[in-house]
């Protein structure tokens, strides 16, 4: 049988999977939900997976206390490359209950679509592995690797530190990282960028106490003030993000983020511009964004006459692939103290920082997954980003310097992923299970 239908036949089975799997609420967080969920789902992954030839899968538990399965299926060309399989079984919480117009952790098909949390992030993916290789049966001309996480939504961390630590179990010559998704709905994507990320604490301080905005405002320095000062010189006039020392005018070669799609998407209000000189993806995916995160300073309610003489605020900086996440530290903390007005105190506290990715893209698995995406959508692969980061990327990158990451899966925008209504299109486990099986295949010659 031709493997499309094959894979046509299994969707009823992907269906039904899918529908167990989204039944339990794996939340990978005791406060919300009992960890036994997370165990079930753990269990029903490692069952799913040993019953399709991973003979050897079993439960790893990580730093964080959550449980990774692990497994293998040896092919019986020992020669052959290696595939790692990727996917997470925890999901978001279902957030505001209320906005979900069908029970989250129910299936509901509305539409042509399938509703509830983790239909798409991450248990699309899950099901979308299993039918690929449901597909092509014993005929896997690769050694395949299996890792399915159970704390991705969390970023505690587990598995980032685990790989490192079991680097040999993972190893492989290429690893399909399936946790993002195509461009829309049938219009096959690949990401291979991913942005970085610096967070800081700026504190300023300007005067030993409160003192009574009438009787000392005018010459007294203003802490809150200042701030508002330096935080203006981190955007100029078109919105562009201005650190010194950072470029901020690089360009994005791959496909294109329609405007009208980012407004929507990102819930712009009517008459509000988008910020920058670039194109969305530009702003996106290859120039460095700050955003304020909080600022501590008096509340509205309770606020005196008096002049704040501290204030603080939490700043998130993105930053490109291109970047060093040092580089990029240095820069803005240099920027922090020099743009301080008044001589005021000014100190910064370095929170967190992330490297940006940047896949690899001339190797034989990419060849293969090109020409595998091309075949299953009958349309030419294109190449994303993400704003955001993916640290395992990074990880996976540090520990395994030749293997190929590839970035793909069923969380189209129209997914909602995080969102309430959730949802995956089942045409999209289809046709992606196509390309994987067919990439399986052709990754061995
Ligand atoms: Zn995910």
């Amino acid at each position: 049988m031709e493997l499309r239908d094959c894979v046509d036949g299994l969707m009823g089975q992907a269906r039904s999977d899918l529908a167990e799997l989204v039944a339990i609420p794996s939340v990978a967080d005791p406060r919300q939900y009992p960890a036994e969920e997370c165990a079930r789902a753990a269990q029903w992954v490692l069952d799913a997976f040993a019953a399709i030839g991973f003979t050897d899968a079993h439960l790893a538990e990580t730093a964080d206390g959550s449980q990774a399965v692990v497994g293998s299926r040896p092919c019986a060309d020992p020669e052959a490359p290696t595939v790692l399989l990727y996917a997470h079984y925890d999901v978001q919480p279902p957030l505001d209950e209320e906005a979900w117009r069908t029970p989250p952790f129910e299936l509901t098909e509305v539409g042509d679509r399938w509703y509830g949390r983790g239909t798409a992030d991450c248990k699309g993916n899950i099901v979308m592995h299993l039918t690929a290789l449901r597909a092509l049966g014993d005929d896997v001309p690769v050694n395949l690797k299996l890792v399915v996480e159970g704390s991705e939504e969390q970023g505690t961390g587990g598995l980032e530190d685990f790989v490192p630590k079991h680097a040999d179990l993972l190893r492989a010559d290429a690893i399909l990282v399936c946790d993002t998704g195509n461009a829309a709905v049938g219009h096959p994507a690949a990401t291979v960028s991913l942005r970085g990320m610096v967070n800081v604490v700026v504190s300023v301080e300007a005067l030993a106490s409160e003192v009574h905005s009438g009787m000392f405002g005018g010459p007294a320095p203003d802490a809150l003030a200042a701030l508002i000062a330096i935080l203006g010189t981190l955007r100029d006039s078109d919105g562009n993000t201005t650190v010194a020392g950072l470029e901020n005018d690089q360009v994005w070669t791959g496909e294109v983020y329609p405007e009208d799609q980012f407004r929507s998407d990102a819930g712009v209000v009517e008459g509000a511009s988008l910020l920058g000189s670039g194109a969305v993806s530009d702003m996106l995916w290859a120039r460095p964004s700050l955003t304020t995160l909080g600022i501590d300073c008096p509340p509205v309610v309770g606020s005196a006459a008096a002049i704040p003489p501290t204030a603080r605020a939490r700043l998130n900086l993105r930053i490109p692939p291109g970047t060093e996440p040092a580089a990029a530290e240095k820069a803005l903390r240099e920027h922090l103290v020099a743009a301080a007005p008044w001589g005021v105190h000014v100190t910064v506290e370095t929170e967190a920082t992330g490297s940006p990715f940047r896949a690899e893209t001339g190797g034989p698995a990419y060849r293969a997954i090109a020409s595998a995406m091309e075949e299953a959508f009958g349309r030419p692969m294109v190449s994303l980003g993400q704003g955001g980061s993916i640290p395992l990327c990074n990880v996976f990158a540090e520990t395994y310097p030749g293997a190929e990451l590839i970035l793909i899966g069923v969380e189209e925008p129209l997914a909602l992923i995080h969102a309430p209504n959730e949802s995956v299109h089942p045409q999209e486990i289809a046709d992606m299970a196509l390309a994987e099986a067919l990439f399986l295949q052709r990754l061995s010659r």
